[in-house]
């Protein structure tokens, strides 16, 4: 099965949380290995969680997936 970029951002986080069934973790990493974009986006989560990880509670900012999506539609769109 392919997984398109779209549901491996949905993925992500469980993915660095290793709370993915064994099957979709492979999945995800499947197409992480061929994905520029969703290998940034893992990244630059990665981060962000490094950047918070003194807090206890750990959130995105309001609205930051939609403009982190919004974002990657646009660099996919200027990629073709
Ligand atoms: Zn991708």
């Amino acid at each position: 099965m392919v997984i398109e970029c779209k549901h491996v951002w949905n993925y992500i986080s469980e993915y660095i949380d290793g709370t993915l069934d064994d099957a979709t973790r492979e999945m995800v990493q499947r197409h992480l290995d061929h994905c520029e974009v969703c290998s940034a986006i893992l990244d630059s989560t990665r981060n962000i969680i490094v950047l918070t990880a003194d807090d206890r509670v750990f959130e995105l900012p309001m609205g930051f997936s939609e403009r982190l999506h919004a974002r990657l539609e646009q660099e996919i769109e200027s990629a073709r």
